[in-house]
């Protein structure tokens, strides 16, 4: 099945930053064929083959999310003001109450925005992960996924004691090393698997051990979350600095993509750098936390810096503006994080640290066809006098028109082509009221 994308203005995110204008976008089976100035690649297309109308509108490659917790769209709007750290407060407590089908209801509806939003790939880590497994299989989402691990006794973490249990730790390894065992390459390899685990307060050194020696022999990538405001508990439970306890136990390193790093020093940033390690930057997400990584002291260094989601939001946009912004109100200067390098970011930066760069983040042949196709005749986005620029600061997840995962089209005049918008919405509307309620029963409130 060959598919060409006919004279749009294509923003290919290759080396060269090349733009064509107007240009063209063939795709021969699961891969990009041919890219280029319109009259050079039109003439290349086979006869017969699906005419996708470009004229006005702009290509882009798929966004990719270095992180994200589907199911977690349950705390819409109930997580973002509750302070610094709402893992102990209301993540976890969630996770002993919340019942598997409602984590993949919830999960379901996710997916679905962030593919009608142009998001073509995502890093998952959450409990029960495999839940939604066999729903980013049948989406047609790119997903690397892991089973969000800890080992830690949630029942005495309400009280405020941070206990290890031995049992949970072998089941939680168990299950990780299964999930990953099933679910590596499958999808014709469009889905991977990753071994991760939440944090280091929750995680302790046997279980970072066994992890990172499970993801050595089953040759995965690791991810967890750093240095994001419980940088005092990791001192307290572990008696050591959290970016020295993370490589003491192997959770820094070229393999690791490490989430939020925004409580970092001097030395944290060497850490990074000197191990390779990668970072999963949610700026949306940090900023509503009051904390944000210096990725401009962390690029400097050789850091690679992704973006991701995180929760709660769908919009990949106001990721990208949300990832400007605050890297200026940080260096207290208008210029820093140009709209291009943003955007780098959020495709071949992203695409980089799941060690996905050889097949997807930029539109050139022989990589995967994930693309996403913009209508800009509509209000917001004209005059297109610069396209990443118009498309950067003015865009919306709802400008996209057309999504393509892997060749096949997933999203058509703005709408998902096989989920259905209302049935998905109904289903995680009943999955939250109950999960909440649930919740509110077990521990007498919102904040646990
Ligand atoms: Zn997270």
């Amino acid at each position: 099945m060959s598919i060409l994308i006919r004279g749009a203005t294509v923003i290919t995110m290759d080396a060269a930053a090349t733009i064509h204008a107007p240009g063209a976008v063939l795709v021969e089976g699961t891969r990009i064929a041919a890219v280029g100035p319109l009259d050079e690649v039109a003439s290349d297309a086979p006869s017969g083959c699906e005419v996708i109308e470009g004229t006005g509108r702009v290509v882009l490659p798929g966004f990719v999310s270095a992180h994200n917790h589907l199911g977690y769209t349950a705390f819409r709007g109930r997580a973002e003001d509750v302070g610094h750290s709402p893992t102990h407060r209301l993540y976890l407590p969630m996770s002993m109450v919340m019942h598997r089908d409602e984590r993949q209801a919830l999960g379901a509806l996710a997916i679905a925005e962030l593919l009608r939003g142009g998001v073509t790939t995502v890093l998952e880590m959450e409990e029960d992960a495999d839940v939604l497994a066999p729903f980013i299989e049948r989406s047609g989402i790119r997903a690397g996924i892991g089973l969000m691990t800890h080992d830690v006794d949630l029942e005495r973490l309400m009280n405020g004691d941070t206990v290890f249990d031995a049992a949970l730790r072998r089941r939680q390894i168990d299950a990780s090393v299964e999930f990953a065992r099933t679910w590596h390459g499958a999808a014709g390899g469009r889905i991977s698997a990753l071994i991760t685990t939440n944090g280091l307060s929750t995680s302790s050194p046997d279980l970072l051990k066994a992890l990172r020696s499970a993801a050595d022999r089953l040759g995965l990538r690791l991810s967890i979350h750093l240095a994001s405001g419980e940088m005092h508990l990791v001192q307290r439970i572990h008696g050591q600095e959290s970016f020295a306890f993370a490589r003491a136990n192997g959770f820094l390193g070229e393999d690791v993509v490490a989430v939020h790093c925004y409580r970092i020093d001097e030395a944290g940033v060497d850490a990074l750098a000197e191990t390779g390690t990668h970072l999963a930057h949610c700026p949306l997400m940090n900023q509503f936390r009051g904390g944000i990584a210096p990725v401009g002291a962390m690029r400097e260094r050789g850091v690679n810096v992704g973006l991701g989601i995180d929760n709660y939001f769908s919009d990949y946009f106001d990721v990208i503006r949300s990832c400007i912004a605050v890297a200026r109100i940080r260096a207290n200067d208008p210029e820093v994080m140009q709209a291009p390098e943003a955007l780098a970011l959020a495709t071949t930066g992203a695409a980089r640290a799941m060690g996905l760069d050889d097949d997807i983040g930029s539109i050139e042949p022989g990589k995967q066809a994930d693309l996403q196709i913009i209508d800009t005749r509509r209000f917001g986005l004209t005059p297109l006098t610069d396209p990443i620029r118009t498309l950067v600061y003015h865009a919306h997840a709802k400008d996209v028109e057309t999504v393509l995962v892997d060749g096949r089209v997933l999203v058509r005049d703005g709408t998902p082509v096989a989920l259905d918008e209302e049935e998905l919405v109904d289903a995680a509307a009943r999955a939250g009221a109950a999960a909440w309620a649930r919740f509110v029963e077990r521990f007498g409130g919102y904040h646990a």
